[in-house]
C-alpha cells in the first residue's frame, strides 16, 4: 500500500448549506440566524438545517423548534425549498469544476477532489481560489470549509477540524501535510472519526482504547477484530496516512419517507402520500436499471411505529409496486381516528432489471411485460412534459407540494424528483 508524502486529497463541505442557499436567494435573510424547517407553521417539528449565525449561537441541525427558539429567540424560520438546493448544488459544482476536476460528490454539500502535482506545493492557495470562484460566481453568502491531507479520510477530518474554532464557524482552509502527522490527530477525540458512533466508542473503551493516541498505537489486525470486518483495518491504514481504496459499494434500496403536515395525518391521506412516494422511488429505481424483490411500508403513529414488508417477484413497474402497497395498507388495520405522523416506503432486494428471472410458479410474464411497456410509456410522456402528466391511479398533489424530492444530504435529487 502506498503512503503519500504530499497532499493528494481535498475535501470540501459547505457551511450550513441549505440555510446559506436561502440567504443567497433572499438577501433579506443575510446576516440573520436562519433555521430551515420542513414546512410552514411547523411548531412541533425540527430545524433541519441552520445558518452559520444560528450555529454560532448554539443552534444545531435537527433540533426541535422550541429548543432552537429558547437558545435563539430571533431565529428566522424558513420552509425548505429542495429544488432550489438542487440547483445551487449544480451551480456550485460547475464553479468548482472550473478550478479543478471533482473526484466524487459525496452528498449534496460535500465533495472530494484529487490534488494534482502542480497544486501540491501550495494547497492553501488552491483553497482560496475555489472560495473566490464561488463568491464571484454564485454569491459570497455561500461559504465552504476545505481540508487537505494525504488521503480522503484524513482530508475529511481536516475539513471538519478546520470548520469550528473559538467564536468562529465555517470558511475553513485546513492543511494536514503528511510531514506534520499525526500531531493534528492527537488533539481530536475518537468520536471525531467519521463512522465511529456511540456503539463503536463503547467497544473501543471496553478494549482499553479511549484516545486517538491509543487507537493509533494499535495494530491493523486488532482494529479489524474490533470492527468485525475489514473496515477497521482500512481505517487504521487511512489514519496512518496510507492511500486506501474502498471497494465500490452496491446499491441497497430506493425509498422515500416524509413527515405529514399536521392537518393531513388521517390514514386515507397518509395512504395518498405513500402512493406518491412509492411512484417517485420506483421511478428513480427504473432510471438506474433495477428491479425490486421487496417492498416495505413504515408508519410512525403517535407513540408507536408500524412496519411491514412483502416480497415482490423482481419488478419495476408502477402497477406491480402500487398493488403491493395496497396489500400492505390492508394489513395496517388502522381505524379512521388513527393519526399518522410519518410515512415511508422502501424498495429493496434489488437485482438488475436486464437480468430478470422468470418466476415459473407465478407465470406472470405476459401481463408483467405489458405493464412494463405501459410504465415505460408513462415515464417517457412525463419526461417529455416535465411533470407528472400520466400516472397509474390517482395522482393527488400534496398540500405542501412535497413528494419525494425532499431535503437530503446524502442524495442529490434530479429535476424530475420534484414533479
Ligand atoms: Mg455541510
Amino acid at each position: 500500500m502506498r503512503r503519500p508524502t504530499q497532499i493528494e486529497c481535498l475535501y470540501l463541505d459547505f457551511d450550513g448549506f441549505f440555510a446559506s442557499v436561502e440567504q443567497t436567494a433572499r438577501p433579506e435573510l443575510r446576516g440573520l440566524p436562519v433555521g430551515v424547517v420542513p414546512f410552514a407553521n411547523a411548531e412541533r417539528s425540527c430545524v433541519i438545517a441552520c445558518s452559520r449565525e444560528a450555529k454560532l449561537l448554539g443552534v444545531k441541525n435537527v433540533m426541535p423548534i422550541h429548543e432552537a427558539k429558547a437558545i435563539c429567540p430571533g431565529i428566522v424560520l424558513v420552509p425548505q425549498s429542495p429544488d432550489l438546493y438542487r440547483r445551487a448544488h449544480n451551480a456550485l459544482l460547475s464553479e468548482i469544476s472550473a478550478v479543478l476536476p471533482i473526484d466524487a460528490v459525496k452528498s449534496i454539500d460535500e465533495l472530494t477532489c484529487r490534488v494534482e502535482p502542480s497544486h501540491r506545493s501550495d494547497p492553501q492557495q488552491l483553497g482560496r481560489r475555489i472560495k473566490d470562484r464561488i463568491a464571484a460566481g454564485v454569491g459570497p453568502t455561500i461559504t465552504c470549509s476545505i481540508g487537505f491531507a494525504a488521503n480522503r479520510q484524513l482530508a475529511k477530518m481536516s475539513c471538519k477540524a478546520g470548520k469550528r474554532s473559538e467564536g468562529h464557524y465555517g470558511d475553513g482552509n485546513n492543511v494536514w501535510h503528511p510531514d506534520a502527522m499525526p500531531a493534528p490527530l492527537l488533539s481530536l477525540s475518537l468520536e471525531d472519526i467519521p463512522g465511529v458512533g456511540a456503539r463503536m466508542m463503547k467497544r473501543l473503551a471496553d478494549a482499553g482504547i479511549a484516545t486517538m493516541a491509543a487507537l493509533l498505537a494499535t495494530q491493523p489486525k486488532h482494529l479489524r477484530a474490533l470492527w468485525g470486518n475489514v473496515n477497521g483495518e482500512r481505517l487504521w491504514y487511512a489514519l496512518h496516512g496510507y492511500q486506501v481504496h474502498a471497494p465500490p459499494s452496491s446499491r441497497g434500496m430506493y425509498g422515500h419517507g416524509r413527515v405529514l403536515p399536521p392537518d393531513h395525518r388521517e390514514p386515507a391521506q397518509a395512504r395518498v402520500a405513500s402512493r406518491l412516494l412509492l411512484v417517485k422511488a420506483a421511478r428513480r429505481m427504473r432510471r438506474d436499471g433495477w428491479n425490486a424483490g421487496r417492498l416495505s411500508l413504515w408508519l410512525s403513529l403517535y407513540g408507536k411505529d408500524w412496519a411491514h414488508d412483502v416480497r415482490l417477484p423482481a419488478v419495476h413497474d408502477d402497477q406491480a409496486v402500487l398493488s403491493a402497497l395496497g396489500a400492505l395498507w390492508k394489513l395496517t388495520a388502522l381505524s379512521r381516528s388513527s393519526r399518522i405522523v410519518q410515512v415511508g416506503v422502501t424498495l429493496s432486494d434489488l437485482t438488475r432489471a436486464n437480468e430478470r428471472q422468470l418466476d415459473i410458479l407465478l407465470n406472470d410474464d405476459v401481463p408483467r411485460r405489458k405493464w412494463e411497456t405501459t410504465t415505460a410509456a408513462i415515464d417517457g410522456l412525463n419526461r417529455k412534459y416535465g411533470r407528472t402528466l400520466v400516472s397509474v391511479g390517482p395522482w393527488v398533489s400534496q398540500p405542501d407540494g412535497y413528494a419525494g424530492g425532499k431535503i437530503s444530504y446524502t442524495r442529490i435529487p434530479r429535476a424530475e424528483d420534484f414533479w
